[in-house]
This record gives structure tokens, C-alpha cells and sequence, in this order.
């Protein structure tokens, strides 16, 4: 299959170049498109055979459910049974890095949702997501455009070399802002909001709107989010984790990720982050860069502080060091 790259200006999309992309979702094919997370790896969610094609084209296992990516709240309420505290935080965060898992109405095939009750449904913040969903007026599930377990796609050369030859189009929409995936939020029992996955949105923020504590979903429990379970978003070359209060010893041709000015190691690249924000923001863009060079091994600067997206970055700094429980 040849994969077809088209630039897109974020904030003018071309109706032409946005009507070809949903003509080819509107039959079965893949899209790839930017949101402010990461890049999404687009199929009609209704279409069992085109989610297909999603699971296939990543290599994804076929229990990890998708995302369903909307541009109204009719558009989600015709998916799953929202609730007062879903319409809320859909009022105050959408469009908007956070996720939210609900009972699903039978009309998202099994496939879509992994065979479970639930769907997530999330409403992007990006220009192009949205008039594409819009022109396309089906949703879209999107898992993110790379090749399960790589790094999450932040630019469109980052699709385009883990999916080239196996989706249909790209569309180019520059650097994503967030540069991780959302926060996925349990949602089907109002009185118990469960954290599936920390992300964009921090806890502190969803926290305070729905005025209770998130809980942890128990190890064991089923309603942990599958995709929590994987090694996932790391490069082909080993990433550590560097914690401040160790001592370490750095191979020849090492690189280096973080907020501090570590001037004196020893190591042959480092990108150096302002803050929280933009360190989430570089990271995986990061990943694929060393990668790229062929350094050894990557060094990543764990984050102590506590704020905004920092939860979100240490869970991606983990998996990626495939230092999980
Ligand atoms: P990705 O599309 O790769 O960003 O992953 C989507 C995330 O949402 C994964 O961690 C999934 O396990 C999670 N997810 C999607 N649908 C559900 C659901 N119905 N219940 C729990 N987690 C879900
Ligand atoms: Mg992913």
C-alpha cells in the first residue's frame, strides 16, 4: 500500500485535503492525524473491519481497546451512556487531553472496545482532528500512529517511519503541543472515579472540578486500563532511568534527557528541558532522535517534582524503561 503525506495548515485545514482524508475513513481506510497529544492512527470506530486494519497496521494486541475520538457531545452520547459528572467535565475539559471510559452503547463493535462493556470517548483539541471527525461525521478511533511499544508520534516523519506502507494517508499538521497521550478517566461509576492512565490533563486539575479524590484501579482489577499492562513507548536502544541521589556509571555514546545541566557527565547528546512541560513535550520526539544517531543508551532524568504533567511523564519514563509493575 502507498502512503500518501499531505501538510495541512493547523489553523486554516483545506476543506479539499480534509474531504479526501474522510472520504478514505468513510471507506474503511486509515488516517493518520495530529491532535494535541500525539499522533492518532485513525479508522471508522463503527466499522469492524477497518478497526481491524488498526491492530493489524500496529502490531497492537487485540485486547487493548481504542479510543473514540469525537467533535460534539451528540456525537458521544450516541457512543456511551454519559453521565451528569461525564456532561460536566466534558463542559469544563473538552475538547481536551482527557479520556473518559462509559458503559457502551451497542452500536461500538466489540472490536473497537476490546470485547469489554465500556468505551473511551475523548473530544481532541486540535483544528484538523476535529473537522476531519466532522466531515467524516462518523467517530474515529485512534489509538496513537506508531508501531505498538515505539515511541508515541509527535511529528509526521515520526508516522511516517513506523506506518509508511501500511495506512493510506498522513496529514501533516506540524509538532503536537502535549506530546503524551491523554488521561484516561473511569467514569462508569460516578461515586468512584477511577485514574486508568495519567496523561495530559493532571489529577490535581480533575480533582478539584469533580471535588473527590481519583482513585487507583487495584492491580487485579478489571477495569485497569489494558493498555497499562504493555512495555510500550520505547526506542530500539535501552532507556535508564537516572534518579539524582545515585551513582552511575555512563557507556561511551550515551545520551541525555532532562531538566538539570548536567555539564559534567560524561555523555555524547543531551537535550535539556525548561520545564515539566516541555520535557513531556520532547520526550519521545527525544527517543526517536538517539535512536536515530545510534547513540548506546538513553539516559532519562527522572522528575521529582510534582506538577502539572509530571505524572503523566514519569508513568511514559517508566514504561518506556520497562520498569513497571
Ligand atoms: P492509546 O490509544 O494507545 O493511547 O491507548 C488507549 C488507552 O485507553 C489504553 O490504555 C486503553 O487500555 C485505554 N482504554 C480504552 N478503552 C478502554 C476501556 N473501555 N476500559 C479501560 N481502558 C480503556
Ligand atoms: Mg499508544
Amino acid at each position: 500500500m502507498m502512503t500518501i503525506t499531505a501538510k495541512i495548515n493547523k489553523w486554516n485545514p483545506d476543506k479539499a485535503i480534509i474531504s479526501r482524508a474522510a472520504e478514505i475513513l468513510r471507506s474503511g481506510g486509515l488516517v493518520a492525524f495530529p491532535t494535541e497529544t500525539v499522533y492518532g492512527l485513525g479508522a471508522d470506530a463503527l466499522n469492524s473491519e477497518a478497526v481491524r486494519k488498526i491492530y493489524e497496521a500496529k502490531g497492537r494486541p487485540s485486547d487493548n481497546p481504542l479510543i473514540l475520538h469525537v467533535y460534539n457531545m451528540a456525537q458521544a452520547e450516541s457512543l456511551v451512556f454519559m453521565n451528569d459528572i461525564a456532561r460536566k467535565l466534558a463542559k469544563i475539559f473538552w475538547p481536551g487531553p482527557l479520556t473518559f471510559v462509559l458503559p457502551a452503547r451497542e452500536i461500538i463493535p466489540l472490536r473497537t472496545r476490546g470485547g469489554l462493556e465500556t468505551a473511551a470517548v475523548r473530544m481532541p483539541d486540535n483544528p484538523v482532528a476535529l473537522a476531519l471527525i466532522e466531515a467524516a461525521n462518523i467517530p474515529i478511533a485512534a489509538p496513537s500512529a506508531n508501531l505498538s511499544g515505539r515511541p508515541s508520534p509527535t511529528d509526521s516523519q515520526s508516522v511516517y517511519q513506523d506506518m509508511n506502507g501500511r495506512i493510506d494517508f498522513i496529514l501533516d499538521g506540524g509538532n503536537t503541543e502535549v506530546g503524551i497521550e491523554s488521561t484516561v478517566i473511569d467514569l462508569s461509576n460516578p461515586e468512584k472515579i477511577l485514574m486508568l492512565r495519567p496523561g495530559g490533563m493532571s489529577r490535581e486539575i480533575i480533582e478539584e472540578a469533580v471535588n473527590m479524590k481519583l482513585q487507583v484501579p487495584d492491580n487485579t482489577s478489571k477495569k485497569r486500563s489494558p493498555g497499562t499492562r504493555y512495555k510500550h513507548y520505547s526506542p530500539s536502544i535501552p532507556v535508564k532511568i537516572l534518579r539524582r541521589d545515585k551513582d552511575i556509571n555512563i557507556p561511551a555514546n550515551s545520551g541525555f534527557m532532562g531538566l538539570s545541566n548536567l555539564e559534567n557527565e560524561n555523555f555524547a547528546e543531551r537535550i535539556i528541558f525548561d520545564d515539566i512541560a516541555n520535557y513531556a513535550h520532547g520526550l519521545f520526539s527525544g527517543f526517536r532522535k538517539f535512536e536515530h544517531e545510534n547513540l548506546a543508551c538513553i539516559f532519562v532524568e527522572w522528575p521529582e517534582e510534582n506538577s502539572g504533567i509530571s505524572e503523566g511523564l514519569r508513568d511514559r519514563i517508566l514504561r518506556a524503561a520497562g520498569d513497571f509493575v
